[in-house]
């Protein structure tokens, strides 16, 4: 693999630098503004962090260890990552939704020093999780309040941010994978800065701003886009504990930036009270993770008054596109590639295509992962020769390098900005006795962009579960959004003359259902 890292050094250190220096340059400011009204200072995001490091490394992590979090969001699991950037540990986000069956998998290959879980999942987990007697338990709670707090209160906030090299890894985020096991990308403090400080610069983001933050934390969207942005640019976060349309209705009037997934999108726009008034004071709406649908994005703006600048990333490369703050920012586009990213369409010989023509997106720069943890050769394969990653997307590129998503060569579905892979679902609902075999594809959803949906053909037609049941069989092993929503029993799969289930086909056939 070819990373251009000598191209690259501009992100050097840790990134928490870029943060660090508003604290020290006004700790007075605000920093996070909380549901309670409450006002936390950079200084006291800076000092909590610092207590949070010094509790880490008083329960024995060293340089370079994993800490698993699966926390409920709130201001103290943001301090959590933030102390693990400063101590060189290594922050490993997961889903709340994941259930012991999953973790069971992605701690084992990650192998953390340390794992935050939620209290009230605390002595189940332990005893389902098996996980090696020297890995450490600890425990927060969506108040902020657990025996890791606790730790951290106790210590010292005094913490010197650790000196790493631009490519030590800040962070391991896993991306469920085509073949249903899901891989950890490494992302180095290299690639965090560079999205950091790319897309505040892109932004426009400042001291001024105030992002209204409803996105989970466990994801590259939430964390690396929005909160990373915002605090190294010295703006101030109205940090919400999930997405709620009264909670965001309520909060626009003080914010200058939302940054949301369609489905946030769409929901807003289902309720009468967002209007051009409630929206004076904001400054930018930026959607992503899913596609936007050009109706929603002029709905939007008929609304409110203001178009919404999509953009384009996925978990291994950051963020590669968006729609610019000057210039049209087009439906339907996911806008031009980031500054200093590379970006071209390829056929599947990875050789670049002509303008309008589609193929596969491939891109190249800072903003790169460093390769998936402990998978040397699905590495290389995600990697052409001269470096470019293989995003998984198709699309196309118009005469002024605008760029369209037209779908997705890896089999993804993406129901309310969360990726399922089809095939991690199948695999659960081939498990029951009924269950011969199955397919599950995505068909469109009006709320959630896309929909589960599983084929199953049953050994007996006659003795074919029920959707309730398949629905409870799933719901005892998989994350809830990764559920049916509709279950289709059918006698045979449709199949190419190669044995493979024709996806597309199925799709068509129970989109008519
Ligand atoms: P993740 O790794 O969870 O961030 O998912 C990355 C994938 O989400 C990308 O490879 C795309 O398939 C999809 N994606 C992200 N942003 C957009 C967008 N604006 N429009 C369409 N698909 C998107």
């Amino acid at each position: 693999m070819h990373l251009q890292i000598e191209a690259w050094v501009t992100y050097k250190g840790n990134f928490y630098q870029h943060i660090e220096r508003h604290a020290l340059a006004a700790p007075d400011a605000p920093c996070v503004y909380t549901g309670s009204s409450e006002v936390l200072s950079r200084a006291w995001l800076h000092q909590m962090s610092g207590r949070y490091a010094n509790a880490l490394l008083a329960l024995g992590c060293v340089r370079g260890d994993r800490v698993a979090v699966q926390v409920d969001k709130s201001v103290q699991a943001l301090c959590v990552y933030l102390a693990c950037v400063r101590a060189g540990l290594v922050f490993l986000p997961l889903n709340t939704a994941y259930q012991p069956d999953e973790l069971v998998f992605l701690l084992g290959d990650a192998a953390p020093a340390l794992f935050v879980c939620r209290p009230s999942h605390k002595q189940q987990l332990q005893a389902q999780l098996q996980l090696p007697a020297d890995v450490k338990y600890m425990d927060l709670d969506a108040n902020g309040q657990g025996s890791l707090f606790d730790l951290a209160r106790a210590c010292d906030h005094h913490f010197d941010t650790c000196a790493v090299d631009g490519e030590d890894m800040a962070c391991l985020m896993y991306t469920s994978g085509t073949t249903g096991r899901p891989k950890g990308a490494m992302l180095s403090h290299r690639a965090v800065s560079y999205c950091a400080l790319t897309l505040g610069g892109l932004w426009r983001f400042s001291e001024a701003d105030v992002l209204l933050h409803a996105l989970p934390i466990f994801h590259g969207h939430g964390l690396f886009v929005s909160c990373n942005v915002a605090l190294a640019a010295g703006a101030a976060i109205l940090f919400q504990p999930g997405f709620s349309v009264d909670a965001v209705l309520a909060a626009l009037p003080q914010a200058s930036v939302f940054m949301g997934v369609p489905t946030y999108i769409h929901r807003l726009l289902a309720d009468e009270r967002l209007t051009p008034e409630l929206c004076a004071h904001m400054r930018l709406f930026t959607c992503g993770s899913a596609p936007l649908s050009a109706e929603v994005h002029r709905a939007f703006e008929a609304r409110t008054g203001h178009r919404i600048v999509e953009r384009y990333g996925a978990t291994e490369a950051m963020i590669i596109s968006s729609n610019p703050m000057d210039g049209e920012r087009r439906p339907g586009s996911v806008g031009l590639a980031l500054p200093g990213l590379e970006l071209r369409i390829t056929d599947t010989q990875d050789q670049p295509l002509t303008t309008g023509e589609i193929g596969m997106i491939q891109v190249r720069g800072p903003g790169l992962f460093s390769g998936y943890w402990r998978l040397p050769q699905q590495t290389q394969q995600e990697f052409t020769a001269d470096g470019f990653f293989r995003t998984g997307d198709l699309g196309c590129m118009d005469d002024s390098a605008y760029l369209s998503i037209t779908g997705r060569a890896k089999d993804l579905i993406i129901s309310g900005g969360y990726n399922v892979y089809p095939v991690e679902v199948e695999n659960v609902i081939n498990r029951m006795p009924q269950v011969q075999e199955s397919a599950v594809v995505g068909v469109p959803h009006p709320d959630f962009g896309e929909a589960v949906v599983a084929v199953l053909v049953p050994h007996d037609m006659n003795n074919a579960p029920t959707t309730a049941e398949v629905i409870a069989w799933t719901r005892e092993r998989l994350a809830n959004y990764k559920l049916p929503k509709r279950v289709v029993v059918l006698s045979e799969l449709p199949r190419n003359t190669m044995g493979k289930v024709v996806k597309a086909k199925l799709r068509e056939m129970v989109s008519e259902k």
